[in-house]
């Protein structure tokens, strides 16, 4: 693991070859479209155009932003990738907000990256102007940078740093995980090499775009590859199959969460609309699976009403995509395939040992996909990585040529709908309630969102806590897809004889309520 110095900073053009190849690359299409929405289309000569201006109103009379953090809330939309690509033009570290989070969880973040500037569109205006103000944060809105004229941009280095996504772990509040020019560029030819995107293809975006999922794997791999992506405000079952049934999709990306959902408002479809279905679906090329399991029957039943095949494959904000199955040739259900172009993985036993096929290890991971470093965290950073291998913290077997995820070592970490959440950061949330005296948070086994987050609870003597109450109190303060959906009261936890709650001991008291 190195991490990236100052030096890079200043880096010229002889160094960098150009600017950035992924906006570089928008001359190649320029009057290709790249972003629709219900209402909008936009080529990509139009994308740079806007890109220019934003980076010109950031940088003022600042000839770089020499990695400034700059943090954005913004629809999913043509201006939201403005933003993004703005902000790398500008030399900025692009620091993706998540629309649907409560002021708590911006404000952290915004401070967490120590951003500088943070930009949002009209419809975040309000409570971004507002908080910006409180954190004396210099705020811009997107109209107001869209205007400014455009003027010479700085060369940028391929080894700076580029985006800081956040994510959950095992301690604490979430991490800024930080990745480079040159790391998103390996994390995005990996999967287009992979996958065989092309400028003929189009994919339909509904996944929140401050996740690696929908900034990487469907975002800039399209942008990358001249394709054209159709973008949603947000994922609506009924919206993606009405978008489906045009006919005019190649690839679709999604959690099992999302699938699910659309299996199930597809039995509501009447059945000639039923049959469109398999007939438009079946014409698709390819529709992937990933950031959680796909449970087996999921994936059959999809088969059965599209006539598609899922691609699962496996990965994390931190590594980009690591295990894929094959676009061509065997894909085998329940599990993720072999390692991706300029991946390395390996398994490894409690001892950092390599096991041998058939034998469960620990995922490991190397290549230039891996991520430069967790912001201002370097004990993190270090304690992540071993003998130059990043620990995934996920357990796996090889099984005839073919991974099996088979979980993760701490039960400390969610995955609910595809999104990774910490219990420990929920637990602290909840132990500031006035009516909660101790708390444990579990993962509890779902078949619709793979896991949900599940509260066993010791009140205070007198309190009273239902479920709805205790949701309402979170949402202010928490991610929606952090806030507990099951809630059980309990006189003690199960513990340990050093008095650690026992988590695994924790999840079957859900199993009678
Ligand atoms: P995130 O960083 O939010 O993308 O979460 C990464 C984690 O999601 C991994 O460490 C795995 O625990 C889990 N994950 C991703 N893809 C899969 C998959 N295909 N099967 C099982 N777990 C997965």
């Amino acid at each position: 693991m190195t991490n990236a110095d100052d030096s890079h900073l200043s880096s010229t053009s002889s160094q960098t070859g150009g600017t950035l190849p992924l906006i570089d690359r928008a001359g190649m299409f320029k009057d290709r479209i790249a972003i629709t929405t219900a209402n909008s289309t936009h080529t990509y000569g139009e994308l740079a155009i806007a890109a220019q201006r934003i980076a010109g109103a950031l940088l003022g009379d600042k000839m770089d932003l020499q990695e400034q953090r700059v943090a954005y809330l913004v629809t999913p939309g043509f201006e939201y990738v403005a933003v993004q690509w703005g902000i790398w033009l500008a030399g900025g570290v692009a620091v993706p907000l998540c629309i649907s989070h409560p002021r708590p969880e911006l404000e952290y973040v915004i401070q967490h990256s120590q951003a500088s500037i943070v930009v949002s569109d009209r419809a975040h205006e309000y409570p971004l102007s507002a908080l910006t103000h409180a954190l004396q944060v210099v705020y811009w809105s997107i109209s107001h940078c869209m205007t400014h004229p455009i003027k010479d941009l700085p060369p940028i280095c391929p080894n700076r740093r580029a985006l800081m996504l956040f994510t959950s772990g095992t301690t604490g509040k979430p991490k800024g995980v930080v990745s480079t020019h040159a790391i998103i560029q390996a994390q995005v030819t990996s999967l287009v090499t992979a996958w065989e995107w092309t400028s003929a293809d189009r994919i339909l975006h509904f996944l929140p775009l401050h996740h690696i999922h929908g900034v990487i794997n469907v975002l800039t791999c399209a942008l990358w590859s001249g394709a054209q992506c159709h973008i949603l405000p947000k994922f609506d079952a009924h919206e993606v199959w009405r978008c489906l049934k045009k006919g005019d999709l190649t690839l679709l990306m999604g959690v099992p969460t999302i699938y699910i959902k659309l299996i199930r408002a597809w039995e509501e479809l009447p059945d000639w609309e039923q049959k469109q279905v398999i007939t438009r679906c079946s014409q698709m090329r390819l529709m992937v699976s990933g950031s959680a399991a796909l449970p087996v029957q999921v994936l059959q039943t999809w088969q059965t009403i599209t006539g598609q095949m899922l691609l699962e494959r496996y990965g994390m904000t931190e590594i980009g995509m690591a295990l894929s199955n094959p676009l061509h040739g065997e894909r085998r259900a329940g599990r993720v395939g072999q390692p991706l172009p300029l991946v390395k993985v390996r398994l490894v036993d409690e001892s950092g040992v390599v096991v041998p096929e058939g034998i469960p290890g620990e995922i490991q991971v190397q290549g230039e996909t891996i991520f430069l470093e967790y912001w201002h965290d370097p004990h993190a950073t270090s304690q992540a990585f071993q003998d130059g291998w990043f620990r995934t913290g996920d357990w796996a077997v090889l099984d005839d040529g073919y991974y099996q995820i088979l979980g993760r070592f701490s039960a400390d970490i969610i995955k609910t709908g595809g999104y990774k959440v910490s219990a420990l950061e929920i637990e602290e949330v909840l132990r500031t309630h006035p009516g909660i005296d101790d708390c444990s948070v579990v993962g509890i086994p779902d078949c619709e969102w793979g896991e949900r987050v599940g509260v066993a609870v010791i009140l205070k003597p007198m309190a009273e806590l239902s479920l709805s109450d205790l949701r309402q109190w979170c949402k202010e303060r928490l991610a929606v897809y952090k806030v507990p959906t099951r809630l059980i009261n309990v006189v003690e936890f199960p513990r340990n004889p050093m008095g650690k709650v026992i988590k695994p001991a924790v999840k079957p008291l859900f199993t009678d309520e």
